[in-house]
C-alpha cells in the first residue's frame, strides 16, 4: 500500500502534529477524549509537500484518497454532499505544525449550491440563514480560491442596504440575501468568465488546493521567517462537517482562553456572538460579548464548555485557546491549541502552573518563547509623565507595552515613514493579516474595531507589539488623513501614545523609562540559570551598555569593539587622524591622542563589569565607516593635522576600497602599523592595573582578542607585538597580573586551520558576522538588497546574518571547535557574532559544546532562556 495521506479525526492523536498539523492533531485528540467535535478528516502536511513536489498539482492518487474519506465522512454523519434531503456542508481549514494565526486560508459553508441552499432553507425553516451562508461561501471562495477583491462584495452589500434604507447587516432579509447571492454570482462570472462551481466535490478540491497554495502566500512566508518556521513543513488541511452558529438565536460562536492571555490571570477569558459565524468574532467587525455572559444566554452549553476547558488545560498542561460553536443550544468544539500570550502572561502562567503542581520548572521553562522576553526589556511609560497625561479614550488592552509615535493610517505608510526614521502608531479601522509588516515596524497599533481576539490583538501579542483595540470613540477619516475623538482632530502631524497594558490612548508624546527584571520574571530567569550550561556574555562598547547587560544577567563581556568607542563625540577625529596618517610622526601623534582615551574607556568598562571577564577586541574599523567624506570634516581634520586640504583629499581617495568589508581591517592594520597594537596593549594593561589597584579582589585578567586572523603566522606576528608591550609594562610595574591572548575565528581559512591557530590562541571567539559574509560570499552591507529574492525563490528561507546557517557556516564552526580542542584541550570557545542572541543558533552552540555565547545587552535574557531550553532538550 502507498503512503496514507488522509486521516479521519478518530484515527489520529495529539502526537501526530507533524503529519496532521496542530489543528488536525488536536481535533483528533479532542475526539479521542470524547469531546463534542464535528466529524471530519485531515489531509496531511506530506500531501502538501507532495503537491509542491508535483509542480503544484494534487496527484490523482491523493484526490482518490480524499474522495474515499469524503465517503466515510458522509457515512459517519449520515449526510451527503449536494444532497437535496440531507446535505453535508463542510469547512476547509489550514493547520500547520506550528500555529500561524490568520496567516493561511479558511473556507466555511462549502458544499452549498442552489439546490442545497433551498434544502437548508426548508429543513432549518430559516431561509435567511441558508442564503446568508450561501453568500458568505461565495465571498470566501471568490477571495481565497480565485483571489477576487473582497471590496466589491462589500460594495454590493452596501448597495443592497442603501436600496432598502437599512444600516445593520442583521436587518437584511432572506430575500435580500438571495439577491446578494445572485449578484455575487454575476460578479464572479463577469470577473472570471466562468460560472460559480455548483458541484461540491469541485468546490472542495479547489478549496484544498487553495489552502496548500496559501502555505506560500507572502504573509505566511513573512510570518515563518519571523518565527523560524521552516518552509518544508507544509500545512495540513482539515475538512470538517459544518455546525452553524448563525442559524438563529439559540446558536452562536466564540473563542476563549483558559487564562487571560494579556495578564495570565487564572480565569476563563473569551468572547462570543450569538447568531454569528466564527469569522464575525475574529474579524472584529461586530463587537462580541464577554464569555461569562454566555452563562445567561446558553447555560447548559456554558457549563459544558467550562468543564471542557478545565479538562483540556490539565490534559495539555498548558493554557488553551479554543474555538467553539453552539448549534441549537448544543456545544461543539472546533479547535484547541496552546494559546498565544503576552510575555507578562507567559511568565505568570508558567509560575502559577508550577505553584499549582501542574508542571515542573523544566516544563515551565519550555513554555515561554525566548524571543518573547524582548517585550519585557523595552521601555515602559515613565510613571510621572504618565500620571501627568490624560487619556483621550480608553479601549481594550490587547497587547502590553508602551508606544509613542506619529499617526499613520496604513501598513504601507508605516513602513515608508519608519524607513525615513520616524516613530509611528498605526491607526486602523481594523487590521487584517496583510498588515503584519507594517505592524511590526510601528511603535504601537490602535484599532477602532475588534476585541481581544481580533487579528490585530493576536498578531500584535505574537510579535510583542503594543496594541489597543476596539477604540469605538474614534471616528476615522483615513482617506482624508485624519481621525477624531470627540472634538479633537488628529492628523499625520500629531503624536499619540498607546498603553497596551491599560488600553489608554493619549493625544501626546509620553516619556518612557527602561524595564527591570523582577517578580515572576526574576524567579523564572533563576530557573533558567540553574538549568543552562552555556555562559552568557554580552557585546558592549560603553560602560553604560555594560552596566545594562549586567542588570539583564550578563556574566562577562565577549566582545568590546574598540573602534566603536570612537563613535562618540569628538573621539572620531583622533581615529581619523590615525587612519589618514602618512608619516611616522603623524601616526605617533594620533596614537598618543588615542591611548589615554582608550585607557579611560577600558577602565570605565572594567569598573562597570566589577571583576567579570572582559574580552577586548583590537581595532577593526572597516575604513569606509571612518574615513571622512564630508568636505567640512576633511577641512577640519586637515587643519588639525597641519596638512593641505588637497593632500588629505588625495589620502582619503587613496584609502577608498572597492570592497571595504574585505579591506584593510582588523589585524591587517597591526601588520602595517605595529604601533596600533602596541598602543592598544598599553591602554588595556594600564587600565587593568589601575582598576585592580583600586579593587584588588576583582583580580582582572585582561583577555585580548585579535580580529580577522587567517593564518597562525599572522597571529604570531601580532601576538608578539602584544606580549612584548604587555610584558614590558608589567615588568615596569612589578606586577604578576595574568593576561590572555586569543583570536576571533571569522575567516573561513582560520576555521580550516584552527588546529594550527590554537597553538597561539588561548581562546577562540567565532565572529559569525564575518564568517557568514565570507562563507556565503555575501557582503554584510549589501546582501539585504537581494536576499528577499532568495527567499522568494526559496533558495534561502532566512537571513543567514540573523539565523546561523548551521549547515554551512555551522560546519566550519564545529570543525574549528574540534580542531582547536585537539591542539589545546582547555581552549575557551565562544561566539560573538549577532547569532549569539538568536535562540536556534544558541541551541546549535550548546550542542557543539561552546563555553559561552555573547550578544547585545537586550538579548541577554533571551539567550539565558534559550540556553536553558537547549540544555533541557538536548541533554
Ligand atoms: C563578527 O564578525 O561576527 C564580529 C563579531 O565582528 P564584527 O561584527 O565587529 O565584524
Ligand atoms: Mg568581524
Amino acid at each position: 500500500m502507498g503512503k496514507k495521506y488522509v486521516y479521519l479525526f478518530n484515527e489520529g492523536d495529539a502526537n501526530m502534529r507533524e503529519l496532521l498539523g496542530g489543528k488536525g492533531a488536536n481535533l483528533a485528540e479532542m475526539s479521542k477524549l470524547g469531546m463534542p467535535v464535528p466529524n471530519g478528516f485531515t489531509i496531511t502536511t506530506e500531501a502538501c509537500n507532495k503537491y509542491y513536489e508535483d509542480g503544484e498539482t494534487i496527484s490523482d492518487d491523493i484526490k482518490a484518497e480524499i474522495m474515499v474519506y469524503l465517503a466515510k465522512l458522509e457515512e459517519e454523519t449520515g449526510k451527503k454532499f449536494g444532497d437535496s434531503e440531507n446535505p453535508l456542508l463542510v469547512s476547509v481549514r489550514s493547520g500547520a505544525r506550528a500555529s500561524m494565526p490568520g496567516m493561511m486560508d479558511t473556507i466555511l459553508n462549502l458544499g452549498i449550491n442552489d439546490v442545497v441552499a433551498e434544502t437548508v432553507a426548508e429543513k432549518s425553516g430559516n431561509a435567511r440563514f441558508a442564503y446568508d451562508s450561501y453568500r458568505r461561501f461565495i465571498q470566501m471562495f471568490a477571495d481565497v480560491v480565485k483571489g477576487l477583491s473582497k471590496k466589491r462584495f462589500e460594495e454590493i452589500i452596501d448597495e443592497v442596504k442603501a436600496k432598502k434604507g437599512i444600516k445593520d447587516d442583521l436587518d437584511l432579509t432572506a430575500e435580500d440575501m438571495k439577491e446578494l447571492v445572485a449578484r455575487f454570482k454575476e460578479f464572479y462570472q463577469e470577473e472570471l468568465g466562468e460560472s460559480f462551481p455548483t458541484d461540491p466535490k469541485d468546490q472542495m478540491m479547489e478549496a484544498i488546493e487553495a489552502v496548500f497554495k496559501s502555505w506560500n502566500n507572502e504573509r505566511a512566508i513573512y510570518y515563518r521567517r519571523m518565527n523560524d518556521i521552516p518552509g518544508d513543513w507544509g500545512t495540513a488541511v482539515n475538512v470538517q462537517m459544518m455546525v452553524f452558529g448563525n442559524m438563529g438565536e439559540d446558536c452562536g460562536t466564540g473563542v476563549a482562553f483558559t487564562r487571560n492571555p494579556a495578564t495570565g490571570e487564572n480565569a476563563l477569558y473569551g468572547e462570543f456572538l450569538m447568531n454569528a459565524q466564527g469569522e464575525d468574532v475574529v474579524a472584529g467587525v461586530r463587537t462580541p460579548k464577554k464569555i461569562d455572559q454566555l452563562k445567561e444566554v446558553s447555560p447548559t452549553a456554558y457549563e459544558q464548555f467550562v468543564d471542557i476547558c478545565d479538562k483540556l488545560e490539565h490534559h495539555y498542561k498548558n493554557m488553551q485557546d479554543m474555538e467553539f460553536t453552539i448549534e441549537g443550544g448544543k456545544l461543539f468544539m472546533l479547535q484547541t491549541r496552546n494559546g498565544k500570550r503576552t510575555a507578562q502572561a507567559a511568565l505568570k502562567v508558567a509560575c502559577d502552573m508550577v505553584d499549582e503542581g501542574l508542571i515542573n520548572t523544566d516544563e515551565a521553562l519550555m513554555m515561554v518563547e525566548p524571543q518573547q522576553l524582548d517585550t519585557l526589556l523595552h521601555p515602559m511609560f515613565d510613571p510621572a509623565a504618565l500620571a501627568a497625561a490624560t487619556p483621550v479614550t480608553t479601549a481594550l488592552p490587547a497587547s502590553p507595552g508602551a508606544g509613542s509615535g506619529q499617526v499613520v493610517f496604513s501598513a504601507e505608510e508605516a513602513k515608508e515613514e519608519v524607513a525615513k526614521g520616524k516613530k509611528v502608531i498605526l491607526v486602523r479601522l481594523e487590521t487584517s493579516p496583510e498588515d503584519i509588516e507594517g505592524m511590526a515596524v510601528s511603535e504601537g497599533i490602535l484599532t477602532v474595531r475588534g476585541g481581544m481576539t481580533s487579528h490585530a490583538a493576536v498578531v500584535a501579542r505574537g510579535m510583542g507589539a503594543c496594541c489597543v483595540s476596539g477604540a469605538g470613540d474614534i471616528e476615522m477619516h483615513a482617506e482624508e488623513g485624519y481621525f477624531t475623538i470627540g472634538d479633537r482632530k488628529f492628523t499625520r502631524e500629531d503624536w499619540i501614545s498607546v498603553d497596551g497594558s491599560t488600553g489608554n490612548v493619549y493625544g501626546e508624546k509620553i516619556k518612557t523609562v527602561p524595564a527591570e527584571i523582577s517578580g515572576n520574571f526574576e524567579r523564572f530567569m533563576k530557573w533558567a540559570d540553574e538549568r543552562r550550561k552555556l555562559k552568557i556574555r554580552t557585546n558592549a562598547d560603553t560602560p553604560r551598555d555594560a552596566a545594562q547587560a549586567v542588570k539583564f544577567g550578563a556574566e562577562g563581556i565577549g566582545l568590546v569593539r574598540t573602534e566603536h568607542m570612537f563613535f562618540e563625540g569628538d573621539k572620531i577625529k583622533a581615529i581619523r587622524e590615525m587612519i589618514v596618517a602618512k608619516t611616522d610622526e603623524q601616526m605617533e601623534a594620533a596614537l598618543n591622542k588615542i591611548e589615554p582615551l582608550q585607557q579611560k574607556d577600558f577602565e570605565g568598562i572594567y569598573e562597570a563589569m566589577e571583576g567579570r571577564p572582559v574580552t577586548i577586541r583590537y581595532l577593526d574599523p572597516p575604513l569606509h565607516e571612518f574615513v571622512p567624506n564630508d568636505p567640512e570634516d576633511i577641512a577640519e581634520l586637515a587643519k588639525e593635522m597641519g596638512m593641505p586640504v588637497e593632500e588629505l583629499e588625495q589620502v582619503c581617495s587613496n584609502l577608498h576600497e572597492v570592497n571595504p568589508m574585505m579591506g584593510h581591517r582588523g589585524s591587517r592594520l597591526d601588520i602595517s602599523n605595529p604601533g596600533i597594537g602596541r598602543m592598544q596593549t598599553a591602554a588595556v594593561i594600564k587600565a587593568a592595573l589601575n582598576v585592580n589597584a583600586k579593587h584588588p579582589d576583582w583580580n582582572i585578567e585582561p583577555e585580548i582578542m585579535l580580529p580577522l586572523i587567517g593564518d597562525v603566522k599572522e597571529l604570531q606576528y601580532v601576538k608578539n607585538i602584544v606580549t612584548t608591550e604587555a610584558d614590558r609594562i608589567l615588568a615596569e610595574a612589578g606586577s604578576d597580573m595574568k593576561y590572555h591572548v586569543g583570536t576571533m575565528i571569522e575567516i573561513p581559512r582560520a576555521a580550516l586551520l584552527a588546529d594550527e591557530i590554537a597553538q597561539e590562541a588561548e581562546f577562540f571567539s567565532f565572529g559569525t558576522n564575518d564568517l557568514t559574509q565570507m562563507t556565503f560570499g555575501f557582503s554584510r552591507d549589501d546582501a539585504g538588497k537581494f536576499l528577499p529574492e532568495y527567499y522568494n525563490a526559496k533558495i534561502y528561507e532566512v537571513d543567514p546574518f540573523a539565523s546561523l546557517d548551521q549547515k554551512g557556516v555551522g560546519k566550519l564552526i564545529k570543525m574549528a571547535a574540534e580542531l582547536g580542542r585537539k591542539t589545546r584541550p582547555d581552549i575557551k570557545l565562544g561566539i560573538c557574532g549577532e547569532h549569539g542572541g538568536h535562540p536556534a543558533s544558541i541551541e546549535f552552540c550548546h550542542k557543539i559544546g561552546l563555553n559561552y555565547v555573547s550578544c547585545s545587552p537586550f538579548r541577554v535574557p533571551i539567550a539565558r532562556l534559550a540556553a536553558a531550553q537547549a540544555a533541557i532538550q538536548n541533554d
